[in-house]
């Protein structure tokens, strides 16, 4: 089956209307298709949605126009430095896109250069990388998250130039740790192809280590594709499963009538 549950627009950042997806969802032979627009974010508005009230109102009007084609969620992409959050979304994928330090707030997934910029004002990578898996962790404990937004973005450059997270033994050990502690939460993993389809990656989020202790754990996983365009809707997710199946996945899952439900991968 066809889904996809982490769906960007052009209410947030990506290039397309909410409708233009659901019709070519609709095409494509969705059977479920989740938005998930960047929340609002007051200290950086060059990205989330500014119209919190009126994207709701357009997902819920397609939810209502197309009911009879395609079941459509209204999710939100929700970071952990939102202040508010709106009543009215049917799930929320938490995810951490800034660290903190001294008041001032550092984006670690905008570009190589921010990036460095972090890690040098954190004092290195590891201690980057405790800082935002601490903070993703705490975001977990303490917020109602129902799907973690891509574990380990701060790898997302790591194909760029050479790896800085990725290959080191002592960062691949923060980074399980901090997962095991996630999984204590019993939250939905996403298995996010975004990065693939905008030619940074070659791998989804999670990496490959961090995967097999999420299949050892049996941990629940649903397979996104963070799309910004309506063409990436399903982009690696071929790949993604026939990897997942090799790792030793059986089931991930996806929102069938308004809840989250077991799916074989195969
Ligand atoms: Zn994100
Ligand atoms: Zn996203």
């Amino acid at each position: 089956m066809l889904a996809n549950f982490h769906t960007h627009t052009n209410f947030s950042d990506g290039k397309d209307s909410p409708e233009d997806n659901v019709i070519y969802a609709i095409e494509q032979g969705f059977e479920s298709l989740g938005f998930t627009d960047h929340s609002y974010m007051d200290f950086d508005l060059s990205y989330c949605v500014k119209d919190t009230k009126g994207y709701m109102a357009e997902i819920n009007r397609l939810k209502e126009k197309y009911k009879s084609e395609i079941e459509i969620y209204l999710g939100i992409e929700e970071d952990i430095f939102s202040k508010n959050r709106e009543n009215g979304f049917d799930y929320i994928i938490g995810s951490v896109h800034y660290v903190k330090k001294d008041g001032e707030y550092y984006p670690i997934d905008y570009d190589i250069e921010n990036t460095k910029n972090a890690i040098e004002v954190f004092g290195g990578p590891l201690q980057l990388a405790e800082n935002y898996f601490e903070s993703l962790c705490e975001y977990i404990e303490t917020k109602k998250l129902d799907i973690v937004g891509h574990f380990d973005l701060i790898t997302k450059f790591d194909e760029q130039n050479a790896p800085i997270f990725l290959g080191n033994g002592e960062y691949i050990e923060i980074a399980k740790k901090y997962l095991k502690r996630a999984m204590k939460s019993q939250p939905i993993f996403e298995i996010n192809t975004g990065a693939i389809s905008r030619k940074l990656r070659t791998t989804p989020y999670p990496c490959e280590e961090l995967l097999y202790e999420l299949c050892k754990n049996d941990a629940k996983i649903v397979l996104s594709s963070d799309s910004h365009q309506k063409e990436h809707l399903d982009f690696w997710f071929k790949e993604a499963k026939d990897m997942l199946y090799e790792i030793g996945f059986r089931n991930s899952y996806i929102i069938k009538n308004n809840r989250f439900e077991s799916r074989k991968i195969r």
